[in-house]
């Protein structure tokens, strides 16, 4: 293969800049990362052959700052720059900057982002294009009676759109007249706030929509092909949570609709590159040629991009490398095939069960399924920072068929093991379970329907405990001695902490070999024909004596030990108190409530002396424009308040302390 550059530079950072490494070491072409203070020892630096430091932490000082990342590349020699997606990646200032330095942009021209950028503009274009687009009204008349006189002309429900919006944001959903005005008045400020542009378009609310796009890819040599759909209908408020590829109920004729007019828009603006058109379908039932309307194209590399890899065989990253040098598109339409079927999940450090609060810290361990491509940009030992997405991980899987992909896709997630950080892999199971999910008969509003039941986690199993202790206690029925006591069974007694919660067992050892763990409320549990083989551990439980492993990883921190147990699918991460202490006094029991990330105090209910129960609301932060309430861990009295109303905290910092619980 011929080498479309010596040298790149990747503009981003996490798994999109390692995973662009990648394809272009196997190309043969060096690779030059840029990293920001949080990132100086993340996976993206030390997988590039070179890297340049280009600021601050916050993305507005680094990863934002266009000309830092030119100087960057005209500095190490790299000849092109590759965006990734999200910073700069659809930024047509930042294109016209890296050409006029004499670097080439892997990704489209300015004017084609530029022609795609406002939601309204891109519409009408399409509109001329003869693409199908969702009925409403996109013109300049922004006067809010106008524009409720539209929306009771498009019928409601409506949903008024912010132009310049992006990741849902600047979106609202309007169901009857008298809700328009203050909606739209939230929209226009959302827009204003996010993307400096109160401008918005009316367009009917698709009831029981999907979300259906396609991948194209044109090159500069008036080449244009796709390369089939992706389903992402699976969302929660507005973002993609699982993708797939082909789309279900597809069918031929649909197919050739679709991607008829996905290629014909690439072609209205002379597309090089990859990009995807996003389309809005009617999924109240079969899929129909006359019911998918555009919705908009993003103009780079989508984060899901890996599903139709999978199914196509093809590199997107080679490909956008190659039609950046100049070549000619490598494969004609007719080259193009669907083989099997692929699913992506997108794992992130955050807590569903707790309104899916980002989740911040040091990742103790991370293993993945060997059976799945799971693209990170992260290791064991890296930290989770405030400053960017939490993503850890997209898992993807691919089989012949859906039902297999899907097995698979569990069966990977099951595999999953993050220890030191809460994640939403429960959550991804409990959807990849998802009967309406499973039977293909979805639309965007899945999640939200039935969001309590796919977020209500398994409480904390007997078998969880009894592996973390056995691990705790260092029992390995291999070592010499193992449950020997002269005359009796050997017994140990142990104090566990699981969510602010003291689990205090007992666990006798028989010469059998034979455990049992009791203390708790249910009957206790036995285990037969222990092993411990690193870090997975087998044995026989319960009166079923069902054979069951587990995974179990142990870290140290501060004076606690940290058991992270991964059994049947579900991970439990324990702290065992110092032994030493004769107080429970750790932050996992409750006494200090930590800012849950970097942010700003908006609200403070409490007080030095004041006694909350349980749940209570503490207080208000605001990080990244969206409010999150602090709830107390526990019930007691506060003994130290550390914050107030309007000051910026960092993620962790500690704001407010209550009194100690003196252990019995
Ligand atoms: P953003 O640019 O903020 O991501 P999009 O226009 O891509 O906004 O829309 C995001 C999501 O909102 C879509 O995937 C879909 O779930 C929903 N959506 C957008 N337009 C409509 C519509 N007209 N009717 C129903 N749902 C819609």
């Amino acid at each position: 293969m011929k080498k479309p550059f010596s040298k790149i530079l990747i503009a981003n950072r996490g798994e999109i800049a390692c995973r662009v490494i990648r394809t272009a070491r196997r190309m043969g072409v060096a690779t030059v990362a840029v990293y920001s203070d949080a990132d100086a020892a993340a996976m993206h630096v030390a997988l590039a052959d070179e890297a340049v430091h280009i600021g601050a932490s916050p993305a507005s000082e680094s990863y934002l700052v266009g000309q830092r990342i030119i100087d960057a590349a005209l500095q190490t020699g790299a000849e092109a720059i590759h965006p990734g997606y999200g910073f700069l990646s659809e930024n047509p200032d930042f294109v016209d900057a890296v050409t006029a330095a004499g670097l080439t942009f892997v990704g489209p021209s300015s004017d084609a982002i530029r022609a795609m950028g406002l939601k309204d503009a891109a519409k009408d274009l399409m509109t001329k294009a003869g693409v199908p687009v969702v009925p409403g009204y996109q013109g300049a008349n922004q006067d809010a009676d106008f524009l409720a006189d539209q929306a009771a002309q498009i019928g409601y429900p409506v949903l008024i759109k912010a132009r310049a919006g992006g990741g849902g944001k600047g979106m609202r959903k309007v169901d009857d007249a008298a809700a328009f005005h203050e909606a739209l008045a939230s929209a226009q400020r959302e827009g204003q706030a996010s993307f400096g542009d109160p401008h918005v378009l009316v367009e009917k609310f698709i009831t029981s929509p999907r979300h259906i796009e396609v991948q194209v890819f044109g090159d500069n040599h008036g080449g244009a092909v796709h390369l089939f759909e992706r389903d992402c209908s699976l969302q929660r408020r507005h973002q993609k949570v699982i993708e797939e590829a082909p789309a279900p109920g597809m069918t031929d004729a649909v197919r050739d609709a679709m991607t008829g007019a996905a290629v014909a828009a690439a072609r209205a603006i002379s597309y090089s590159g990859a990009g995807t058109i996003e389309f809005i379908v009617d999924g109240s039932g079969p899929l129909r040629g006359d019911r998918f309307w555009f919705m908009e194209m993003n103009t780079r590399l989508q984060v899901e991009h890996p599903v139709t890899e999978a199914i196509t065989g093809v590199d997107l990253v080679e490909w956008q490398l190659l039609v950046a040098a100049g070549a000619q598109l490598p494969l004609t339409q007719d080259d193009l095939h669907i083989n099997g079927h692929a699913f992506e999940a997108r794992l992130y450090a955050e807590d569903p069960t707790k309104g899916f609060l980002p989740a911040t810290g040091k990742l103790e361990h991370l293993s993945f399924s060997p059976m799945a491509r799971n693209d990170s940009g992260v290791r064991s030992g890296d930290s989770i920072s405030p400053f960017y997405d939490p993503m850890i991980a997209k898992v993807i899987t691919h089989a012949a068929t859906r039902a297999d992909a899907l097995d698979g896709l569990l069966a990977a997630l099951a595999q999953t093991h993050v220890v030191g950080t809460a994640t939403n892999a429960e959550f991804l199971a409990a959807l990849a379970r998802h009967d309406g999910f499973v039977n293909e008969t979805f639309d965007t509003g899945v999640i939200e329907r039935d969001l309590t039941a796919l977020t209500t986690g398994e409480p904390l199993s007997e078998v969880h405990i009894a592996f973390a202790a056995i691990a705790a206690l260092n029992l390995d029925p291999a070592a010499r001695g193992f449950g020997f006591r002269l005359w009796s069974p050997a017994q140990h007694s142990l104090r566990l902490i699981y969510d602010s919660e003291l689990i205090e067992r007992q666990l006798t050892l028989h010469e059998t070999g034979t455990i049992v763990i009791s203390g708790a409320e249910t009957e206790p549990l036995s285990l037969q024909n222990l092993t411990v083989d690193g870090a997975t551990m087998t044995a026989r439980i319960g009166v079923t004596n069902a054979q069951v492993a587990a995974q179990v990883h142990l870290a140290r921190r501060n004076a606690e030990l940290l058991i992270s147990v991964l059994c049947g699918g579900v991970v439990r991460d324990l702290t065992r108190p110092d032994p030493r202490s004769g107080r429970v006094t750790t932050a996992d029991l409750g006494d200090v409530v930590v800012a849950p990330m970097t942010g700003t105090i908006v609200g403070l209910n409490v007080a030095v002396g004041d006694q909350v129960q349980e749940g209570a609301k503490l207080g208000v932060m605001e990080a990244m424009k969206m409010e999150t309430t602090m709830l107390a861990p526990r019930a007691g009295t506060v003994s130290e308040v550390s914050c107030a109303v309007g000051d910026a905290v960092e993620g962790g910092s500690v704001l407010i302390r209550f009194e100690e619980l003196a252990a019995e």
